[in-house]
């Protein structure tokens, strides 16, 4: 065995039997921000075999401060982050195969992103991302463990589908948008997400190898500023669950028109187009040099106008900053890419 593993194979639960576990292991890891970048880290630094990073955002400065993966070059680059998270763990440790996918993740495509894995984590900064993961994965009974901080707090709960409860059996249905705290309204400390993602971490790992009756049951909550730390005890699926009670699953609708939604915390509306064909970048540049300050690579196009910038993905999704208003994105993004 490896010695790059030899301090986590002496730990009794690992060993070398849990090691090739881990080997054989294949991890989706949905969304690679502040969350997401401890769990890839703590998990490509472990050795699981495949570890896929889906991530539909590029990193700006205000990153910096919590996604640990990121440095200044890659804000100043404004690089996707699934792609500058996979180059940075390759250098970590190139034993681990690591996938990166840059797209939003949707109805459209969960279930295939999903195919395969023994396991998926939850690095989103939106609950409509996760209760489409829960949905996804409770009906292929693949485990997953919630995360989520905001400001000094944070939560996490690991879901074996049939045997714990899921998310929906604590929170039947979403919030409603606005209600909810959110890293732009208040801001984010990065103890409280480190901290909330190695706990997270550490029930994957568990799951990863089949240490089940080592998960905390239930949800638990902490506070790194008020030093508060509860659980919220629940010991098994709720049979009127509508989700992994009586199994339907109303968030895998697949959408089959174009939406546009506000991302968390960025003065930035995503249009997502679903079935588009792929776009060729270098054509879209030559259209757009006239209107406006054009750059791209074969992954992004960046458009700079004077009150916003469009980066567009070869996926035709587009990423429109200096708004909050879906409409206005919508007609941005008709006017410069077209319908
Ligand atoms: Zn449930």
């Amino acid at each position: 065995m490896s010695e790059r593993y030899a301090r986590q194979v002496l730990f009794p639960a690992v060993g070398e039997a849990g090691q090739t576990r881990l080997a054989a292991a294949r991890v989706l890891l949905v969304g690679c921000g502040a969350l997401g970048t401890v769990l890839a880290n703590v998990l490509v630094r472990a050795g699981v075999g495949r570890l896929t990073i889906v991530d539909r955002d590029y990193v700006e400065p205000s990153n910096l401060q919590r996604q640990v993966l990121f440095d200044d070059a890659d804000a100043a680059a404004g690089r996707p982050k699934a792609l500058a998270a996979a180059e940075k763990l390759r250098q970590v440790n190139p034993e681990v195969l690591v996938e990166p996918v840059v797209a939003d993740v949707n109805p459209s495509n969960v279930e295939s992103l999903l195919a395969g894995a023994t396991l998926a984590l939850d690095g989103t900064d939106n609950f409509e991302t996760r209760y489409l993961l829960n949905d996804a994965c409770v009906k292929h009974g693949v485990p997953w463990v919630y995360a989520a901080a905001v400001g000094a707090h944070g939560a996490t709960m690991a879901v074996v589908p049939g045997e714990t409860p899921c998310l929906r059996c604590l929170f039947p249905d979403p919030a409603p948008p606005g209600v909810l705290p959110t890293c732009e309204t208040d801001g984010v400390l990065a103890p409280a997400v480190g901290v909330v993602a190695n706990l997270a971490a550490a029930e994957a790992l568990k799951l990863l190898l089949g240490a089940r009756d080592r998960l905390r049951r239930g949800m638990l909550w902490l506070d790194v500023w008020t030093n508060a730390f509860e659980s919220l005890p629940l010991a098994a699926p709720r049979s009127d669950c509508p989700c992994c009670g009586q199994r339907t699953f109303p968030f895998l609708g697949a959408p089959t028109t174009s939406y546009a939604l506000a991302l968390c915390g960025r003065n930035t509306v995503q249009v997502v187009v679903p079935g588009r064909p792929e776009l060729s970048l270098s054509e879209l540049a030559a259209r757009l040099a006239a209107v406006g300050q054009v750059t791209h690579d074969e992954h992004l196009l960046r458009l700079r106008l004077d009150r916003y910038e469009i980066t567009v993905f070869p996926d035709a999704r587009a990423l429109i900053k200096g708004t909050t208003d879906p409409a206005l994105a919508r007609a941005l993004y008709s006017r410069y890419i077209g319908a």
